[in-house]
């Protein structure tokens, strides 16, 4: 941040808006987007002219880094309304030191703190009506940083854009998961780049994943990819198993993602009591509870769905089915984690960031 004036936040309304062709009860996740979003240009060594703006298509060179060598991070967030008109986001802090962290080590330059917040929450005032009251109902928004600069040599861009969009979401329920444990693809090698938010890890996962579905399973859950004897995590959930009481997850390294929502979960569990095993889950392990009647549940933790429970799961050839827990473990970190985003619980840890109007 060479020079204060050239992060001067500009604000350019939209003459109209789309709000009214929206019909806010049958969204679709990730399909409709506001009137605005905010852009930010990084120039000569500096990030500069951050705009907030109408929302609208992007003109980019056809040899732009990102096309050819997916040099792009992004993150995934909500905001949510309380009963008073009040807009919340959840640990958005956590969402900004992620993003800086996987731009990092994509050799993306860093984003400035204070421009984030005050481009992130001007957006979120221009775009209020957006946000709609009543539990369920969000704003998913979506930062996300390219590599603009022309030129295909295989190096890191020196010219970059910075954008947050955000779309409307409705808590949805998704139809019944069933995942299958992955014994021969993987998602993320040590060393590599897998606990970062990098545009190509997800695009890595849409060829197996079909295979799977082919085979009756939504999503896939990525074993190590050295033995495909650990369970990792589900590709843009990170993932719980009760055994009995006490739910086991494995714990964040290079490979896996260092989930919000995670977190979150473990802190609440902690707080409540329920035994949390951060440790290695070996796949023969949940096979075996399976088979002896011991595993409770499968869930999913992530922005999108929050907690997305799975009822069944399959490992070489043989499918499981779990039994619904009267006293579920998901049903009760969901409503939990709802509670404190929607300001109707208490927030003892300090994870509610209100928007200022
Ligand atoms: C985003 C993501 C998650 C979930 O992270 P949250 O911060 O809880 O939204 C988990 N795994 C992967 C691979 C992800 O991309």
């Amino acid at each position: 941040m060479k020079n204060g004036s050239t992060l001067q936040l500009e604000i350019e309304k939209a003459s109209t808006s789309k709000i009214d062709s929206v019909d806010f009860d049958n969204l679709v996740f990730g399909n409709i987007f506001t009137d605005h979003m905010m852009v930010c240009d990084y120039k000569n060594g500096e990030w500069r002219n951050p705009k907030v703006m109408p929302y609208g298509p992007l003109q980019l060179e056809p040899s732009a880094r990102v096309f050819h060598y997916g040099q792009a991070v992004f993150e995934g967030m909500k905001a949510f309304k309380d009963d008073n008109g009040e807009v919340w986001l959840f640990r958005p802090q956590e969402n900004f030191e992620r993003l800086n962290k996987s731009s990092k080590r994509l050799a993306i330059p860093e984003f400035p703190t204070e421009v984030f917040f005050e481009g992130l929450e001007a957006l979120l005032n221009l775009d209020r009506e957006w946000i709609k009251q009543g539990f369920g109902n969000s704003l998913y928004i979506r930062p996300f940083v390219i590599a603009t600069e022309a030129g295909v040599s295989a190096s890191p861009a020196k010219e970059y854009k910075f954008l947050i969009i955000c779309s409307p979401a409705k808590s949805y329920y998704s139809g019944e998961v069933r995942v299958v444990f992955a014994e021969k693809f993987s998602r993320a090698a040590n060393g590599g780049v897998g606990f970062a938010k990098a545009a190509g890890n997800y695009g890595a996962q849409f060829y197996p994943t079909n295979l799977a579905k082919e085979e009756g399973f939504q999503q896939i859950i990525w074993t190590d990819a050295n033995t495909h004897e650990y369970l990792e995590e589900a590709g843009t959930m990170n993932i719980f198993f009760r055994v009995g009481d006490k739910l086991l997850t494995a714990p964040t390294n290079d490979r896996i993602l260092d989930g919000v929502t995670r977190k979150s979960v473990i802190t609440l569990a902690e707080e409540n009591d329920i035994t949390v095993e951060v440790r290695r889950v070996s796949v023969k392990e949940i096979v075996d509870a399976a088979k002896k009647g011991d595993l409770k549940e499968i869930f999913g933790t992530g922005t999108a769905a929050t907690i997305n429970p799975v009822k069944g799961f399959g490992h070489d050839g043989e499918k499981f089915e779990l039994e619904d827990q009267e006293d579920s473990y998901a049903q009760y970190f969901k409503t939990k984690l709802m509670e404190i985003q929607y300001n109707i619980a208490e927030d003892k840890f300090g994870w509610r960031y209100k928007v200022k109007k």
